[in-house]
């Protein structure tokens, strides 16, 4: 049976970056050496993370006022690390929090200093983007969350504020033309869009740094990662090799644009496909709705379990709700084809036929 993979993290990466991937694991670059025994410091590997650097920058359009880092413990970890290097008793963390991760870098942030949360739409449980808010005078900065993975929510266009913008972009990097540079600071796990779980980059804008007080151990500094060349220990040495073949594979493809095209085209359909069907509703606002995961439910909360079960068994992996939100998510990454849309699609109407 042919298996379509909407998994919301880690999910599905390209056929051919697997086969790249798998080869490097037996004879990395003709090396005769595994990319996992190679050294992080040979020429070998660090014209690979040269090489990720430099696609970053490319497909983001940056000049050379910001820094391209790899790091270790996944977006959560910036939920801390932004706080612990940006945050001090002078001033206030702003930040958006419109569903399940924005929630959480609240908490961490107030660990550190003062959070104001400037908006956040629990008031209608998350099904829509609050994009009416205003700063305090003291703000350190803004935090948003550009895609609201567990919710199905996105932002389409971005505050525009006199304060360093910061936003988690962990799933939907790279997923259409973004304006990169109207960002100060941003961050993605790796795993959803970019390549395998086990690095997280953080794009920096230098100026934004050193201006807190407190010290900082070198691991949790992004000053000192930067100085370092993102090597300041040894990184994930296979996964930032992982998402170098998936920067290649998206600049191949047609860049961002691509991008934008194969997932408007994916979610769209989708999108229609519920709206034409009376058992199936989206109550997200439609402006807000997320090109890349799809949140959904069945008319009849009954038929939920029958609809998952039949998901089950012709191979439509990953289409369970998030554990509180329930329902259904669809998760269409860049990697995902538009195929398996059709094929989810035409199972909803089938679905629908004999319900
Ligand atoms: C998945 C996700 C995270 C958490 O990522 P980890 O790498 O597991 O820490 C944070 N923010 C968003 C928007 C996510 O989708």
């Amino acid at each position: 049976m042919q298996l379509h993979n909407f998994n919301s993290g880690p999910s599905i990466l390209p056929p051919e970056v697997l086969i790249q991937a798998a080869e490097s694991i037996h004879n990395f670059n003709n090396t005769g050496l595994s990319i996992l025994e190679i050294g992080h410091r040979t020429s070998w590997f660090m014209e690979v993370v040269q090489e990720a650097q430099q696609t970053v920058k490319r497909l983001m359009d940056l000049g050379d006022e910001y820094e391209v880092l790899f790091l270790q413990g996944g977006a959560t970890m910036q939920f801390m690390q932004v706080p612990m290097n940006m945050l001090d008793e002078n001033g206030t963390a702003a930040i958006c929090d419109n569903g399940v991760w924005g929630n959480k870098a609240v908490k961490e942030a107030s660990i550190f200093g003062k959070v104001k949360v400037v908006s956040d739409s629990s008031d209608k449980k998350y099904t829509y983007i609050n994009k009416d808010f205003e700063l305090p005078s003291d703000a350190s900065y803004l935090h948003i969350t550009t895609n609201n993975t567990v919710e199905g929510t996105q932002w389409h266009s971005f505050p525009q504020v006199n304060v360093p913008l910061i936003g988690d972009m962990s799933s939907d990097i790279f997923c259409r033309p973004t304006p990169f540079n109207q960002f100060d600071l941003i961050y993605a796990g790796a795993q959803k869009n970019m390549g395998a779980a086990g690095v997280t980059l953080v794009v920096i804008k230098k100026s934004i740094l050193g201006k807190v007080s407190r010290k900082i151990p070198a691991i949790l500094n992004y000053q000192k990662h930067i100085e370092a060349g993102s090597l300041l220990n040894t990184p994930p040495v296979f996964s930032i090799y992982v998402s170098l073949l998936t920067l290649r594979w998206i600049e191949k493809e047609g860049g961002l644009q691509e991008m934008e095209r194969r997932n408007k085209e994916k979610s769209d359909l989708l999108y229609k496909t519920i709206e034409e069907l009376p058992q199936f509703y989206c109550p997200i606002d439609k402006v807000d709705r997320s090109i890349m995961n799809a949140v959904f439910f069945l008319t009849d909360p009954e038929k939920e379990a029958p609809f998952l079960a039949l998901c089950k068994s012709e191979g439509m992996i990953g289409v369970k709700g998030y554990r509180t939100v329930g329902g259904i998510r669809v998760s269409m990454y860049n990697a995902l084809p538009l195929s398996s849309v059709q094929a989810f699609c035409a199972l909803m109407k089938r679905f629908a036929i004999d319900n």
